[in-house]
């Protein structure tokens, strides 16, 4: 048998349109209704009291692993829980679907090839991902007796022609969230990276961070009189002038002032704080401010720690950024 290409779901856990199901035959099948060679093989089970075969148990006696679906025919009845008669049963997850010619046999075998290539297609299709269908007028409407059958077309109505498979459906939504995810995760990083100084209150004084790990603490003001010597925020305002400076090629330069025996860590065009002792535990104030001031500069310049990224070598070619940032876009590269 062919599967026709209209009847493919247009996505679904097996893609390859060229995918064509194997057959097992029961020894008491004529072959000649089949629409495709059988592969052989088939492992019989015993009918249940009644004479039919639990459609469960031919599935899972056949032991199937070969490359594409198998379909199973069988002459005899078949059971399945809650239904009466049955056509054909599939079970997706194992790749195995069993079909009957029992309950296909009107007064005569005429039409009786024809109907059993209806039941393979459906069972085909539910092997494929295709739930049923409600349209009447639906190769995946239900059927219960011949006459329905016989007046159920061979081909999937408009609707799910068009339709994904739902399982194709869920794997494109849930690629979509993932995606989302994704660039959500990977803005959200790109900004925490441009931004990798921040502050945080303590009690009533302050600490500056470089990505987490403190660097610099302002203790409580002895006087809280302006508010420039509001602790956290002197905090929030170096952190701030600290990450503009880390987005820039050229940062300025950080140094140290003393003027009138206030020490000043500064940059070329304005002081970023005064360094008192509070802050330096018990170290003199101007060393701790000038190693202070000299470490930083590294990480603005080299945009990271040593072993964070590689400022050496972002210090080394910044002249080389410098130029191809001014040299016109060449597209034909
Ligand atoms: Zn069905
Ligand atoms: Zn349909």
């Amino acid at each position: 048998m062919h599967i026709p290409d209209t009847w493919w779901p247009k996505s679904g856990p097996r893609l390859d349109p060229s995918l064509q199901p194997c057959f097992r035959v029961a020894d008491n099948v004529d072959c000649s209704l089949l629409p495709g060679e059988p592969v052989g093989g088939f492992r019989p089970v015993a009918a249940d009291a009644d004479g039919r075969l639990e459609t469960n148990k031919v599935i899972a006696a056949q032991q199937w692993n070969g490359p594409s679906p198998l379909i199973v025919v069988v002459a005899d009845d078949l059971r399945v829980p809650g239904c009466d008669s049955v056509f054909g049963f599939a079970q997706p997850a194992a790749g195995v679907a069993v079909a009957s010619t029992f309950h296909l046999r009107g007064t005569d075998d005429v039409g009786l090839s024809e109907r059993l290539g209806k039941v393979i297609a459906h069972e085909w299709m539910h092997l494929r991902g295709r739930p049923h269908c409600a349209e009447v007028g639906c190769l995946m409407h239900p059927v219960t007796t011949v006459e329905e059958l016989d007046a159920r077309p061979d081909a999937l109505c408009p609707r799910c022609r068009r339709r994904r498979s739902w399982k194709g459906a869920a794997v494109a939504a849930a690629l979509i969230v993932v995606l989302f995810a994704t660039i959500d995760f990977t803005v959200d990083a790109l900004q925490t990276k441009s931004r990798p100084f921040h502050w945080r209150r303590q009690g009533k004084a302050a600490e500056l961070l470089y990505r987490g790990e403190k660097v610099l603490w302002f203790p409580e003001a002895e006087s809280a009189t302006s508010p420039s010597q509001n602790p956290a925020e002197t905090a929030r305002v170096v952190a701030s002038r600290l990450n503009s400076m880390f987005v820039k090629i050229d940062p300025p330069v950080l140094s140290v002032t003393t003027a009138a025996g206030v020490v000043r860590v500064v940059t070329a065009d304005s002081p970023l704080f005064t360094v008192t002792p509070s802050m330096t535990g018990n170290a003199d104030v101007v060393p701790f401010a000038v190693s202070w001031a000299a470490g930083v500069q590294l990480l603005l310049e080299g945009k990271g720690r040593q072993g964070e990224s590689c400022p050496m070598c972002h210090i080394a070619r910044r002249q080389q950024v410098r130029e191809s940032m001014t040299r016109p876009p060449r597209f034909w590269r």
